[in-house]
C-alpha cells in the first residue's frame, strides 16, 4: 500500500508519467551520481502551443487525450533514444538524457525530431486535431549543475522560443543568460541608486547650423555606480522602463532640467531651451501633464523652455490619448520633438495631426550621408518634408565636417553631435552660453565673437572645406 502511495505521488494521474516531482528528483540523482557513465546530461523542456484553443473549442475530454498521445508518442521516439518523459505541467513535458561526446547534437536532434513527430495529426472521436510545440534545451555542465538551474536555463530558451512565435526550439546559450545575470544585477543596484545620487544629468549642446551658436541642449542620464562602474544609458534605460523605475528616474530628470533653466534665469543668464527624454512608460500616465505643469510652476520657468523628446513608439500609442496629451502640453508652452526620426512607422499623416516643434534626424541616418545613397536621400527627404510641416529638423549623431556640411546644404537648421561636443556637466554649457560660446562647421570652437565677422567666419570654414 505504501508503494501505491509512492507512485500516486511520483506519478502524473492522466498519462501515467513520472511528474515534475520525481523528474526533479531523478534528474538532480543523474547530476550527482558519482558513478554516471555519461559527462552530461541534457534536457529539453517541451511546451504544447495553444493546447487552450483545444480546450476551448473542443472540450477538456479531447484536450486530455491529445495530451495522453503526446505522452505516448514521446515515450515512443524519445524514450527509443534513451530520454527519460515525463509530464512537469498541464501542457509541460521534460526530456532528460545522459550525453556522451556527441551529446548536444544529439540532444538537437532529439528535439527537432520530437517536434515533428508532435505535430503529425491527432484523432480523437473521428476529428483531426493539429498542435505544434515549443521547447527549450539546456544542458549541464554548461547551463549549470543542479536541476534547478538546468530546467531554469531550458525555461528561459522555452521563452524566447514562445516569443519567436512558438513552434520552434531554442538551445540555451551562455550569453543570453549572461544576459539575463546582467540585467538582474543591474536592477538591484538601479532600486538604490537614485538615493544615492549616483545619477547625474548631462547636457549636449545642439548648435545652430548658421551661426554656430547654442540654440539648444539635451539632457542625458549617467550613471556612476560605485559597484558597477559608469553604466552606459542603452544599458540601463530599457531595464528602468521594463521595471517601471523610469517613472521616478524621469520625474528625476525633468525636475534637474527645470532647475537647471531655473537657475540660469535667476542668475540672469542666457539661456536656452532644455531638451528632456521622456519614455512611452511615463507618457502614458495620466498624471504626466499635470507634473509637468507643477514642475514648471514650483521653478518658476517658462514653459518654452522646456522641450520634451519623445519617440515614434509614443507616437504609435492609442493616437487620441497621445494627441489629447500633446494638445495640453502645447497649450502649456511646451515644446514638443520627435526623437530618432525614420527609425519607426509613423506616417506623415500621422504626424501632420500632432503638434509636434521638431524632428531629430535619427544618428543612423546621418553616419551613412556622405557613402550611401539611400541615407543621404532619405535625409533629405526628412528635412524638405519637415520644412513643408513647418517643424524645425536637428540632425543628431553628427560626427565629421563632411556630415555637417552636407547637412547645412540640405537646409537642415541645427546640429548635434561629437563632431561639436559630447554631452557635458550643466556648469560648462553654462559656461559656454555666458561666453557666447561657438561653433564652425569643422568642429572647432571659438568662445567669443563679437560683430557681423562671426557669420562669415562659419562660413569660411565651410567654404575652406568643400
Ligand atoms: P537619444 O535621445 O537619441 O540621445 C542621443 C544619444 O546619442 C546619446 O547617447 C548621445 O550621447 C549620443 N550621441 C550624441 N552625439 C553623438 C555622435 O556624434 N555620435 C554618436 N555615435 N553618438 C552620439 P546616450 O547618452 O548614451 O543615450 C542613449 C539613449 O538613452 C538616448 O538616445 C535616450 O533614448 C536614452 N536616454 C538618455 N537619457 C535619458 C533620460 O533622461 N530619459 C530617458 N527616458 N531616456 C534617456
Ligand atoms: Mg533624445
Ligand atoms: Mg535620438
Amino acid at each position: 500500500q505504501q508503494n501505491a502511495l509512492l507512485q500516486q505521488a511520483n506519478q502524473d494521474e492522466l498519462t501515467g508519467l513520472p511528474n515534475r516531482r520525481a523528474m526533479r528528483e531523478s534528474l538532480d540523482a543523474l547530476l550527482t551520481d558519482p558513478h554516471a557513465h555519461a559527462p552530461r546530461v541534457g534536457i529539453v523542456v517541451l511546451n504544447i502551443d495553444r493546447l487552450h484553443h483545444v480546450n476551448d473549442s473542443l472540450g477538456y475530454g479531447v484536450g486530455d487525450q491529445v495530451l495522453v498521445e503526446v505522452a505516448n508518442r514521446l515515450l515512443r521516439h524519445a524514450g527509443a533514444q534513451g530520454c527519460t518523459v515525463g509530464r512537469i505541467g498541464g501542457d509541460e513535458f521534460l526530456l532528460v538524457k545522459p550525453l556522451h561526446a556527441d551529446g548536444i547534437a544529439a540532444l538537437e536532434a532529439i528535439a527537432r525530431d520530437t517536434a515533428h513527430v508532435l505535430a503529425q495529426r491527432y484523432v480523437v472521436d473521428d476529428q483531426s486535431i493539429y498542435v505544434t510545440c515549443s521547447a527549450g534545451v539546456s544542458w549541464s555542465p554548461d547551463a549549470g549543475r543542479d536541476a534547478a538551474q538546468l530546467l531554469g536555463q531550458a525555461d528561459l530558451a522555452l521563452n524566447i522560443a514562445k516569443q519567436r512565435g512558438r513552434n520552434q526550439f531554442v538551445l540555451y546559450s551562455d550569453e543570453r543568460s549572461a544576459d539575463m545575470a546582467d540585467r538582474i544585477v543591474v536592477t538591484q543596484e538601479m532600486r538604490h541608486a537614485l538615493q544615492r545620487d549616483e545619477f547625474e544629468l548631462h547636457y549636449q549642446p545642439v548648435v545652430d547650423a548658421v551661426d554656430g551658436m547654442i540654440v539648444g541642449a539635451e539632457a542625458l542620464m549617467r550613471w556612476h555606480s560605485p559597484k558597477l562602474g559608469v553604466i552606459e544609458p542603452s544599458r540601463f534605460i530599457p531595464i528602468a522602463e521594463d521595471t517601471g523605475m523610469i517613472v521616478r528616474l524621469g520625474d528625476w530628470a525633468l525636475r534637474s532640467a527645470i532647475a537647471e533653466i531655473g537657475s540660469w534665469q535667476k542668475a540672469g543668464r542666457r539661456t536656452v531651451p532644455l531638451s528632456v527624454n521622456v519614455s512611452a512608460v511615463q507618457f502614458q500616465r495620466p498624471e504626466f501633464v499635470d507634473d509637468i505643469e507643477g514642475a514648471l510652476r514650483d521653478a518658476g520657468v517658462a514653459p518654452g523652455m522646456l522641450k520634451l523628446e519623445i519617440t515614434e513608439s509614443v507616437v504609435m500609442e492609442d493616437a487620441r490619448t497621445v494627441a489629447m496629451r500633446l494638445n495640453r502640453l502645447k497649450q502649456l508652452g511646451v515644446r514638443i520633438s520627435l526623437d530618432d526620426f525614420g527609425t519607426g512607422f509613423s506616417s506623415l499623416g500621422q504626424l501632420r495631426q500632432l503638434p509636434i516643434d521638431e524632428i531629430k534626424i535619427d544618428q543612423s541616418f546621418v553616419r551613412d550621408i556622405n557613402d550611401d545613397a539611400y541615407a543621404a536621400t532619405l535625409c533629405r527627404a526628412i528635412i524638405a518634408m519637415s520644412q513643408q510641416l513647418q517643424f524645425t529638423v536637428v540632425a543628431e549623431g553628427v560626427e565629421t565636417a563632411g556630415q555637417a556640411r552636407f547637412l547645412v546644404e540640405a537646409g537642415c537648421q541645427s546640429l548635434q553631435g561629437f563632431l561639436f561636443s559630447p554631452a557635458v556637466p550643466a556648469q560648462v554649457i553654462g559656461e559656454w552660453l555666458a561666453d557666447d560660446a561657438r561653433w564652425m562647421l569643422d568642429g572647432s570652437r571659438r568662445p567669443r565673437v563679437s560683430g557681423a565677422g562671426a557669420q562669415l567666419d562659419g562660413r569660411a570654414a565651410l567654404d575652406r572645406d568643400s
